[in-house]
This record gives structure tokens, sequence and C-alpha cells, in this order.
């Protein structure tokens, strides 16, 4: 299902990961040469993809809503 972001946070290991508006957490890591996300490096970049859409795979298997695993 497609769904659009509409936040970030990092998890324990430092990795971004988007907050999508059904409720669902997605990582969208940079990790060149394989995955290129340049973009989640800055703060301007992350800005700049909140309400894009990305695929959700957990709504698609009706996973239940994902939570923070501390609060910011
Ligand atoms: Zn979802």
């Amino acid at each position: 299902m497609q769904q659009k972001i509409t936040g970030f946070h990092q998890d324990d290991e430092q990795h971004w990961v988007a907050e999508l508006a059904c409720g669902h957490f997605q990582h969208v890591r940079h990790q060149p040469p394989w995955i290129n996300r340049p973009w989640v490096i800055s703060g301007e970049g992350r800005r700049s993809m909140l309400g894009h859409i990305l695929e959700c795979r957990k709504c698609d298997t009706g996973a239940p809503a994902d939570n923070k695993p501390n609060a910011l």
C-alpha cells in the first residue's frame, strides 16, 4: 500500500527510519553502492521527502502500527 512520509527518526544504530502516515516505520538507509539515498543524510534532504510516497509492505500484511523505541 502506498503511504506518505510524515517524519523521520534514527534507530539505535543511527539508521534513518521514515514514519509513514499509516503508523508504520520503514528504514531508509543510505548504503552505497547498493542503496543510494543521499537525501537521507541531510536535514534538508529529509524535509524535502516529507509527503513523498513509499510502498508500505507492513500495510499489505496487516501488521500492527510501529512505536518509537525511545521518545526523542
Ligand atoms: Zn503501513
